[in-house]
């Protein structure tokens, strides 16, 4: 198993993309962390099936948008486990409105969550994962932020704020032979997907090669080569798992 020994923090593991991450990273022999805002029954439903297949996660509240509930947590995290050596900030929200219709309150909103949590995250983590053997830092952007999206403005900025974050962490996480990388989803089939109307759903798919949304272990299988010691000379780099949609 490629991350034995290894504790990884993933954010918004209670649904979704988060979710599949966790449990793939879990059957990796990894100590996982289910962090979650508010879906506490399914958070711990997700330590459940891992504990079930014999592997070994807490679940952890915290909302990523506040510090105080990220250092909170950092500390759950070391009692339980010791330090963290990978951080997946996979949290991430949208509240989608034409431009002109959007509101600083919505835009805000997008903001404090998908880039203050990214902030937060990464700071109270940083010297864990610079400390650690292995340490890696994936974060979790989108196509969106590649190509933009109608009625997403503020979430495109978001997910594109995350390709300089990652190159220049990479950097400043260099010296310490820790790694950052980025994953850009493609559409994938999550509660965030059913906010999108079927219509919509149906011109996307005509965009995608491969002709398919993307499944959640899609997303959960690179981000596991991102935390084992096979990716460990890829620091820096944006990888799309798109059904081959270009940008
Ligand atoms: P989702 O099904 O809506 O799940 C979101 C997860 O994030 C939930 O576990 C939620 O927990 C958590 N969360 C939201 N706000 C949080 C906060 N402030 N603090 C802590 N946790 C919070 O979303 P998803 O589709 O799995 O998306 C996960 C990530 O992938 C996001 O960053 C998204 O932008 C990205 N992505 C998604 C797609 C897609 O098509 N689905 C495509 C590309 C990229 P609670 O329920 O407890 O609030």
């Amino acid at each position: 198993m490629d991350l034995e020994h290894q504790t990884c923090v993933v954010t918004g593991a209670s649904r979704g993309i988060g979710r599949g991450i966790a449990v793939e990273l879990a059957s990796e022999g990894a100590n996982v962390v289910v962090n979650y805002r508010s879906s506490e029954g399914e958070a711990y439903d997700v330590v459940e099936e891992i504990e079930e297949a014999g592997g070994s996660a807490i679940a952890v509240q915290a909302d990523v948008a506040n510090i105080d509930e990220v250092e909170a947590m950092r500390k759950k995290v070391t009692n339980a486990f010791g330090p963290a050596t990978v951080l997946v900030n996979n949290a991430g929200i949208t509240v989608d409105k034409k431009f002109t219709n959007m509101t600083r309150e919505d835009w805000d909103r997008v903001m404090d969550v998908n880039l203050g949590g990214i902030f937060n995250c990464t700071s109270v983590f940083f010297d864990d994962i610079t400390d650690a053997k292995d340490g890696r830092l994936i974060n979790i952007s989108s196509v969106v932020g590649q190509q933009g999206n109608y009625g997403q403005a503020n979430y495109a900025t978001t997910k594109s704020g995350l390709f300089g974050f990652t190159r220049t962490i990479a950097l400043e996480m260099a010296r310490s032979r820790a790694t950052a990388n980025c994953v850009a989803p493609g559409f994938v089939k999550t509660d965030m997907l059913e906010t999108v109307p079927d219509r919509v759903q149906e011109k996307i798919i005509q965009r995608i090669p491969l002709g398919r949304f993307a499944e959640v272990d899609d997303i959960a299988g690179m981000v596991s080569f991102l935390a084992s010691p096979k990716s460990s000379y890829m620091t820096g780099q944006i990888l799309g798992v798109n059904g081959g949609m270009e940008w």
